[in-house]
């Protein structure tokens, strides 16, 4: 056992449960997150290939409530987040309201938050089992982790396999619901070019192609100062399409649709997959919460998707486990 056992445990140091761990810190409980990841931040991740910085997840955040917005600007404050826009080329004039993203790429807010917790990173939770009075989750590494609560914020349909472990008919009636939230797959280009792109300001573009729905200019965004590097995003029907295509082939076709934003030679490209990018139908509620098994499902899936969905999942778990006591 790696642990002697904390009260809570935590599965996935993505957004939502690394603003869950925070909260629930601040209300003095012990809390250990694991992630199956290198580092934190889950779909909020920055990436270096030939001296560029590329965000290849999500690109940017909005603020509408203001628990989330009090967390923005303590990270504005601290340097770690900056507006990026309010208005994308295309979009009516007036007001519009901020765009942000990490100072240095998006993964700067996780690791950020990360500094302060006991977050156990490369841990892949493959089983749990649920005792008289505790949780225990086993990991591909061997190791193995203890608490009384448990708190799983992985994308839904793989919490779902993960609690199959457990062997518990935890969410009764719910499952067949649960079971029915879908996520749509991505694809990501990850492109270097060896000029300036033809992109206009602010660097970042809806696109309604029926390859690609978003590109974005690094360099033009401020995260990657001495290469200019492109993120292109494909529509989910392409990514569902070309998801067992090799990148010899799904690459160029993606780099042959944003021809026009180019501006300069392609010099490497590379392609991620994303298994899930967001939840096409959320849970209405912001988790779900099993008090009698100590348990709670939490993230994007619960309440509405994109980060800021994700951390309100998380700031409304820690307050209704806080409630409990
Ligand atoms: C391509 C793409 C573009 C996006 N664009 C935007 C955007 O512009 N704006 C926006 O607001 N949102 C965007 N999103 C959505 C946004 O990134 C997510 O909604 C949000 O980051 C989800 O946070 P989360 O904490 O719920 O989940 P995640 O970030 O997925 O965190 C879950 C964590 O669980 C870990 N994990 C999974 N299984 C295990 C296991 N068995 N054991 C241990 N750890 C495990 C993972 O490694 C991960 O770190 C985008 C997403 C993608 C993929």
């Amino acid at each position: 056992m790696n642990s002697n056992g904390t009260d809570i445990l935590i599965i996935g140091a993505g957004i939502s449960g690394l603003l869950c761990a925070t909260e629930l810190q601040r209300q003095g409980y012990s809390v250990c997150l694991l992630d199956k990841g290198r580092g934190v931040g889950g779909r909020m991740t920055t990436r270096r290939m030939q001296g560029a910085r590329l965000d290849h997840g999500a690109q940017f955040f909005t603020a509408r409530d203001s628990r989330f917005q009090a967390y923005i600007d303590e990270w504005m404050d601290a340097g770690i987040v900056r507006e990026w826009f309010r208005h994308l080329p295309g979009e009516s004039e007036g007001p519009g309201h901020p765009r942000y993203c990490g100072v240095g790429g998006m993964n700067a807010v996780p690791k950020f938050l990360a500094r302060n917790l006991d977050v156990h990173c490369t841990e892949r939770v493959n089983c749990l089992v649920r005792n008289i009075d505790h949780w225990v989750a086993q990991t591909e590494s061997g190791d193995s982790f203890r608490a009384d609560q448990l708190i799983v914020t992985t994308p839904l349909p793989q919490s779902l396999l993960l609690l199959e472990t457990a062997g518990l008919d935890w969410a009764n009636g719910d499952l067949k619901r649960l079971r029915e939230i879908r996520y749509e797959k991505g694809l990501a280009a990850l492109v270097i070019l060896d000029g300036p792109s033809n992109l206009p300001e602010p660097g970042g573009m809806k696109l309604s192609d029926s390859h690609l729905s978003w590109i974005a200019d690094n360099r033009m965004k401020g995260i990657s100062p001495d290469v200019t590097a492109l993120t292109l995003h494909a529509t989910g029907a392409f990514a569902e399409e070309h998801w067992n295509s090799p990148d010899s082939v799904r690459g160029p076709r993606m780099i042959g649709a944003a021809e026009l934003w180019l501006g300069s030679r392609v010099v490497d490209y590379t392609c991620h997959r994303w298994g899930f990018t967001l939840p096409r139908n959320p849970w209405p509620r912001r988790y779900f919460h099993k008090e009698c098994l100590n348990l709670v499902l939490a993230g994007d899936a619960f309440g509405g998707p994109r980060v800021e969905g994700a951390a309100l999942s998380g700031i409304e778990t820690a307050s209704a486990i806080g409630q409990l006591v």
